[in-house]
């Protein structure tokens, strides 16, 4: 059932008790990097103030900002000599943070997500299709190195090309795949384009999906055709990637790796913790990051820690189901919206195919939303009169949440772009 379970069950004293020793140490080490040296020096930041876990306060935060201003080396606590590992964050805009890791970093990233992988079920009988972009992007190797620790036989069998992973699934009998969420929808389009039922044709038991933000209704959608139960996995690059946060049998809240990061919630506007509960910005500290330490990480990720004790017997706190980013945000007429809203909405109404994008454009010196969408292979066949009554339910549907009255276009099956990678969501041409 457990990996560690002295550590997966440790009493919350206890748990702080470890944290409060690794915290210690971070700080020290940080000192040591040209970003935080100076900082602290110029705070003239004592590290006997930090006498409790909740002191992480006191400490400032870092942003994307600073890991950009002090790119690429400016955040290391070690010799050059002493890191065996690159990673970076898949960011699209401006230039993309970069991560190293000493080889200790290595083996306790790859401890976590055999943690979380075992937590959900994964054990060595099981052959793990990883379905991730391997490079860069942490999703690959983080996932690998992970499942290998395990003992699961490992394909890596990257992004993409989905008829190939459909015939690596069938050939190798696959129990166990990571893939993105958006990417898994696509790809049931495919098994079923290639009169293939992954129900009937496959071995699948379980995934990870992650990456990039989804709904309830969106992994209940993936599970029911793969017949599968999906885990949400949660993390990023900043914090070495995947393993900061995972679903437990429950799935109900992720547990966060708290024996490895301390985290926090602020309001990302005022940047003052939050109560436990409320939502905000998650805000993390590594705990275990001996080559680049990082305090107090704005992750621009919004969410709330759920409170209670989770069934499961695990300690460690739960955070909610990722609802965006704070620079995901729409503000269309006025009103805050986020992706994540439209798409629970659109995987509740049958005949929505597997992809959609929302476009936004300034007409008449006002905002317009249009939602593409599109509709499910085979549904219609034709049917005009069904695609208008599928499309006004649409205009409906998304009305009652957002309170905007969206265009809506519907489109054939496959013929919106997809990334191999996070999907595009928005598409934003209001801004010059
Ligand atoms: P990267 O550092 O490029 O891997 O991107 C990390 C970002 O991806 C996070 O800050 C989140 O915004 C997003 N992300 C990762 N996993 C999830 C998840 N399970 N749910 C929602 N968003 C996620
Ligand atoms: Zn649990």
């Amino acid at each position: 059932m457990y990996w560690e379970k002295e550590i997966e069950t440790m009493d919350r004293g206890g748990l702080e008790k470890v944290q409060m020793a690794r915290l210690r140490e971070t700080l020290a080490r940080a000192k040591k990097s040209v970003h935080y040296g100076k900082l602290f020096a110029e705070m003239g930041l004592d590290a006997g103030a930090i006498r409790t876990v909740a002191d992480v306060g006191k400490l400032p935060l870092t942003t994307k900002e600073d890991l950009r201003e002090n790119w690429p080396y400016g955040f290391l606590a070690c010799s050059r000599d002493d890191l065996i590992r690159m990673h970076s964050s898949s960011g699209t805009t401006g230039r993309a943070t970069v991560i190293f890791h000493t080889e200790s970093d290595v083996a306790a990233w790859t401890n976590l997500l055999a943690r979380s992988m075992y937590m959900a079920g994964m054990r060595r009988s099981d052959v793990f299709q990883n379905m991730m972009t391997y490079g860069l992007f942490t999703g690959g190797l983080g996932f690998h190195y992970g499942a290998e620790k395990i003992g699961a036989l490992v394909i890596p069998a990257g992004a993409g090309n989905s008829k190939r992973q459909i015939q690596l699934m069938r050939d190798f009998g696959t129990t166990a795949i990571h893939i993105i969420p958006s990417y898994a929808l696509h790809l049931a389009s495919v098994f079923t384009e290639s009169g293939y039922d992954p129900r009937r044709d496959t071995k699948l038991r379980m995934a990870f999906i992650g990456a990039e933000p989804h709904s309830e209704k969106m992994r209940r959608k993936i599970e029911e055709f793969y017949g599968f139960k999906a885990f949400n996995s949660y993390g990023l690059s900043e914090m070495n990637g995947p393993g900061m946060a995972f679903e437990c049998p429950e799935q109900h809240g992720l547990h966060i790796w708290e024996d490895n990061y301390i985290v926090e919630i602020i309001d990302p506007a005022t940047q003052k913790i939050l109560p436990e509960g409320e939502e905000g910005e998650l805000v993390a500290t590594t705990l275990m990051r001996e080559g680049m330490p990082i305090i107090r990480y704005r992750t621009k990720d919004l969410t709330r820690i759920i409170p209670g004790p989770c069934p499961c017997a695990r300690t460690h706190r739960r955070i909610e189901r990722i609802k965006g980013r704070t620079d995901d945000m729409m503000i269309i007429k006025g009103v805050n919206i986020f992706p994540i809203q439209i798409e629970k909405r659109l995987m509740e109404i049958p005949g929505v195919g597997t992809n959609f994008v929302i476009i936004l454009d300034r007409v008449d010196y006002g905002d317009q939303m249009t939602v593409k969408v599109e509709v499910q292979r085979g549904f219609f066949g034709g049917n005009l009169q069904q695609l208008e009554t599928l499309r006004r339910r649409i205009v409906e549907e998304i009305k009652t949440d957002i309170l905007i009255t969206p265009k809506v276009d519907l489109v054939e099956p496959d013929s919106l772009p997809k990334s191999e990678g996070k999907a595009v969501r928005v598409i934003d041409n209001r801004k010059d």
